[in-house]
Order: structure tokens, then C-alpha cells, then sequence
């Protein structure tokens, strides 16, 4: 050990549990990739007010978890906590809405910060898969992003997981709700903090998670009763296509998720092997966002998968992705000449696109063999100065233990048609 760790709340993915979280993140992109969208890189950090405005200022987000500073040129930046804001924000800037192809979609994937109180699927640096389908109202589209998403959990084996499903209405029938809500929610017995965020954000007091607060909330009033005709017609549909495909979800009336700019379809994946940690992921509908960071109206839909509790969720279900082993060839030089006739054999074999390792060092036979088999390499190429007289190299299954020379210049050809 040095004399440093990880910081807090963070921590290090090393082989070989890293190939399972790589494959984890390609398999939850994968679904988007074959239903047509774009990949999008934003910048780990952005313009603090990015996120005051896109996220909401009475959001734990942006109120008690962003990472902030100030760079020495004056500017306010912070750590991206979501990827929602920035990816709008970039297709905005690119003016990917004027280019006359609606929705604009775009998938993403990287790390967020959030200044959190770690826990086990609780950390300060995590890491997400995300789609945003950007300027388009039609429930087909968000029925669209459940489906993916359910796909892509269920392509890793993952069962275990349920579909909550909400409507938040829109600017014709919330401000209403959000009276009467307010107006429940005075009479409560609760602490200021959250008196004052009834005045602010009431829905977010439905996601309060202690129990005293939920005990309260029994009675108050849903969204659902409250529902616009426009808003209960597309809830309507997006249901449907859902059962239509086959694919269960639990209305949950209470499910108002953390950010601010959500909009009609609201949803959260959580697997129920978690604890208290038990979302993998979740979206909805933010019709208002890109107003709202001084854009044009583009009503979207989006949604952000968790990548570590995805992985957590993987180990609660008992499931070991099978990831091959990345290394087909391992090759094993006894001797000085070897070392160097192997080394070119090594880079031939890798220029025709066959993964191989070498036994760098000048070690034994016995723990450079002991690599080979650590690798996972299914054919190992040894060579000591007898074989290079004789013009050969011996090629060693490593399953079988059978071995057989073969010409040097035929080697790439061979392993080339064993590996098919
Ligand atoms: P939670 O209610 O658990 O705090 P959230 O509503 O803040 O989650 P989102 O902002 O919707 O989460 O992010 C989408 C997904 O990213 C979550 O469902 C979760 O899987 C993952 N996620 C969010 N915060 C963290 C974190 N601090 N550490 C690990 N994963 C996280
Ligand atoms: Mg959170």
C-alpha cells in the first residue's frame, strides 16, 4: 500500500472484476446502439448554473451534493452530478434540433459526483449509462426508453428488478396538484427544513424517505386525481404500449424522483436485492428543461441507468457474466534468441487482429507457464533455442496439454484457423 487510498466514497475498478463492469456498461448501451441512437461526450464538468437552473435549485443535488469550484480564472464550474442538463445543453449548442430529424437521440456513458454520505451502492463517484430523446411529445418514444431499458437488464439475466411507473402531469393541471398539495402538506407536523421546501418543490416532499414524514403522507393528495385531460389520454398510451409488450409495471402515485424538470412519464427500475440502495435506474419525461436553460420548447424524454448498482444487483442475483478471457495467445520464450524471434512472432499475430501476451522478464518456464494459464490464453507458443534451429515453434493447447511444432512463418495462419 502507499501511503494514499481512494478518496472517500469512492473506489477503484481493477481486473478482473473491471471486465465484468466494462461488459455491464456495454450491455445496458447496447439496446440503445440497435434502436438508433447517437453516442454524445460532454465535458466532465460545466457552468455551475447549468445545474441550478436543469436540475433545480431545491434539489439535494445542487443544494447539498455538487462538487463546485472556482477555476483561477474566476469561472463557477461544477462536477457533472447528472448527464441530462449537459447532454441537452450540448445538442443545443450544435443545434442538433434544427437539423430536421426529430427526436434527437443520443446515448452517453460516464462518471457523476455527488457529494453523498457513501453507503454500500452509495458513492461519491459513480458511473451511468444514459439516453435522451430530445424534442419529440409521443408516448410511443417514452414507452420506447422503458423497453430499452428493460431490455437491456434482462439481456445480463438480471430478473429481480420491478417498473414503477408515474405521471406528473404538465404546466396544465400541476400547478393545481401543487396547490392543494401545498395546502395538505401546511398542516403537517414537520421540521423547517421541509417547511420550507413545501413552499418551493412541495412534490418533493413525497420523496421523503423517513418514516415519520411517510406516515403523514397517507392521506394527501396524488397526481393521478389531478391529471389534465391531455396528460391522462398520454399516460393512457404509454401504459398500453407497455402491456402490449409484455412488460409489467407498478403504478406508484407517490414516485416524483429528485430532479425538478421531470414532466408527465416518471419511472424508476429498482431491484429488490439491494437494501436501501435498490435503485438502478430511472427517467421520465422533462418537457420543460430545455426552456428552462434558454432553449426553444423540446419536449424529451431521457433516462439514466446506474452502472454500479446494476453490477451490485448482478452479485445480489447470484449471476456471473461469462466475459472471455481477452488473451488467446500467451507466448513463452526460453532464451535470449527467443525472446527476440517470439517478440516478432507476438507482433505479427496482434497485427492480424489475434489478442497475445508475452512472458516479459527473462522468467522460467514454469512461471512464465503459470502466466500463460492466468491469462485465460487458449494456446501458448514456446520456443527455446532448439526449436528456433529447427525453424519451428512449439504450439501448446492449453486445455488439451497437446503440443506440436510448427514453421515459424506458418504460425499466424494456423493460430488464425484454430481460433476460427
Ligand atoms: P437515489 O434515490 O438512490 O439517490 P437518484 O434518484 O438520485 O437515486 P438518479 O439521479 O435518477 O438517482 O440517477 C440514476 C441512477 O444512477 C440511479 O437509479 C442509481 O442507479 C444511480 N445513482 C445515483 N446516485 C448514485 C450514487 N451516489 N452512487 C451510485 N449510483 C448512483
Ligand atoms: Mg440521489
Amino acid at each position: 500500500m502507499s501511503t494514499f487510498t481512494a478518496p472517500k466514497g469512492t473506489y477503484d475498478l481493477i481486473p478482473p472484476t473491471s471486465a465484468a463492469f466494462l461488459a455491464v456498461r456495454d450491455a445496458l448501451a447496447a439496446p440503445l446502439r440497435a434502436a438508433g441512437y447517437g453516442y454524445v461526450e460532454t465535458p466532465g464538468f460545466e457552468d455551475v448554473e447549468l445545474f441550478a437552473r436543469g436540475v433545480g435549485e431545491s434539489t439535494d443535488i445542487v443544494t447539498k451534493e455538487m462538487y463546485t469550484l472556482t477555476t483561477k480564472g474566476g469561472s463557477e464550474l461544477a462536477l457533472r452530478p447528472e448527464g441530462t442538463a449537459s447532454v441537452l445543453r450540448a445538442a443545443l449548442e450544435a443545434n442538433l434540433h434544427k437539423a430536421g430529424n426529430l427526436p434527437v437521440k443520443l446515448w452517453y456513458s460516464g462518471s457523476y459526483y455527488r457529494y453523498e454520505r457513501p453507503q454500500k451502492g452509495r458513492y461519491r463517484h459513480f458511473s451511468q449509462v444514459g439516453a435522451e430523446a430530445i424534442g419529440t411529445e409521443d408516448p410511443a418514444l417514452d414507452a420506447e426508453l422503458i423497453l430499452l431499458a428493460d431490455q437491456a437488464y434482462r439481456s445480463l439475466g438480471l430478473t429481480g428488478f420491478r417498473i414503477l411507473l408515474n405521471s406528473l402531469g404538465d404546466r396544465e393541471c400541476r400547478p393545481a396538484y401543487r396547490a392543494a398539495l401545498q395546502d395538505f402538506l401546511r398542516g403537517l407536523d414537520l421540521d423547517e427544513e421541509t417547511r420550507r421546501r413545501i413552499e418551493i418543490n412541495p412534490l418533493r416532499v413525497l420523496d421523503d424517505k423517513r418514516a415519520e414524514v411517510q406516515a403523514q403522507l397517507a392521506g394527501a393528495p396524488l397526481l393521478r386525481d389531478h391529471l389534465c385531460e391531455a396528460c391522462r389520454a398520454y399516460h393512457a398510451e404509454v401504459r398500453e404500449l407497455l402491456t402490449a409488450q409484455g412488460v409489467a409495471f407498478e403504478d406508484d402515485p407517490r414516485l416524483v424522483r429528485g430532479l425538478d424538470y421531470y414532466t408527465r412519464t416518471t419511472f424508476e427500475f429498482v431491484h429488490d436485492g439491494l437494501g436501501a440502495q435498490s435503485a438502478v435506474g430511472g427517467g421520465g419525461r422533462y418537457d420543460g428543461l430545455s426552456e428552462m436553460i434558454g432553449g426553444p420548447a423540446l419536449p424529451s424524454v431521457g433516462w439514466a441507468l446506474g452502472v454500479d448498482r446494476t453490477v451490485l444487483a448482478l452479485e445480489a442475483e447470484g449471476i456471473t457474466l461469462d466475459v472471455p478471457p481477452v488473451t488467446s495467445v500467451y507466448a513463452v520464450p526460453l532464451g535470449e534468441e527467443a525472446r527476440k524471434v517470439l517478440f516478432a512472432v507476438v507482433a505479427d499475430l496482434r497485427r492480424a487482429g489475434i489478442a497475445t501476451d508475452f512472458a516479459y522478464g527473462g522468467r522460467g518456464v514454469k512461471s512464465a507457464m503459470k502466466s500463460a494459464h492466468r491469462s485465460g490464453a487458449w494456446f501458448a507458443l514456446v520456443a527455446g533455442g532448439r526449436d528456433l534451429a529447427d525453424g519451428v515453434v512449439q504450439l501448446k493447447n492449453m486445455e488439451s496439454g497437446e503440443q506440436e511444432p510448427v514453421a515459424l512463418d506458418a504460425v499466424v495462419d494456423k493460430l488464425r484457423s484454430r481460433l476460427g
